[in-house]
């Protein structure tokens, strides 16, 4: 058999202080997961259950200190935001899950950005569309690499920060999470059997904000080094 068009690699991200690399199928991401985040987005901090989006695994840019990636403004937005997140991800497959046992399908954790076209995804919010056009595009989620729990354990406190030109705009401590690692799986393999491949964005902190091209994002995650992104000029 062969393809009618030339097929593309699997997207994949590299596993840290190794040559392996891990390959991504889905992309999960959990929406307002800090209180503080929540509030600065007009929703409350009240603990409803987490709701999630998804970005496809295309969206990726891997990176690995010391490099820094280059990442396109993208099109049709004139506020493309910011949020730093934990991410896990997941090496074996699970459905169901209780909370206790969630964190035995994690392989590992890494640093990602969950680029946002914000004007998009408040408009589309407000016509109660899908926010696909907010969260859904091209080099939308850049990826610092996988760290296996065997190395890092189940990180579940320490600092979360963002600087843009040096400047902190995102601060906050794991342990600020609304729902904790295990409960977002808990969460989310009530919807969907989560394979070997899937990442899970886990939110982000407070102080969210719009960049511009030439900005140098560096995104840090206690135990999970750096990531480090300069925004490109549109194309
Ligand atoms: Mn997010």
């Amino acid at each position: 058999m062969s393809y009618v068009i030339q097929p593309w690699d699997i997207p994949s991200v590299p596993v840290a202080d190794s040559s392996d690399c891990f390959p991504v199928r889905h992309i999960f991401c959990v929406g307002r997961n800090y209180a503080e985040h929540a509030k600065e987005m007009g929703g409350d901090a009240a603990k409803e259950p987490p709701f999630f989006f998804t970005k496809p695994a295309d969206a990726l840019v891997p990176v690995v200190e010391p490099d820094v990636a280059s990442v396109r403004y993208p099109l049709a937005t004139k506020n493309y935001q910011h949020e730093l997140e934990l991410v896990a991800a997941i090496g074996m497959a699970g459905d169901r899950l209780a909370p206790e046992r969630a964190q035995s399908i994690i392989y590992g954790y890494a640093i990602g950005l969950d680029m946002t076209r914000r004007d998009l995804q408040i408009e589309m919010r407000e016509k109660k569309r899908p926010w696909d056009l907010g969260k859904s595009f091209a080099e939308a989620a850049p990826i610092g690499p996988i760290h296996p729990v065997a190395r890092v354990g189940h990180p579940s406190r320490g600092r979360i920060a963002l600087d843009v030109n040096g400047e902190t705009r995102q601060q906050g401590d794991l342990a600020d999470m609304i729902w904790d690692v295990p409960h977002i799986v808990h969460f989310l393999s009530q919807y969907y059997e989560l394979l070997p491949g899937d990442l899970v964005f886990t939110g982000t902190p407070a102080g969210v904000g719009a960049v511009a091209p030439g900005d140098l994002l560096v995104g840090r995650i206690e135990g999970l080094g750096t990531l480090s992104v300069r925004i490109a000029p549109p194309r």
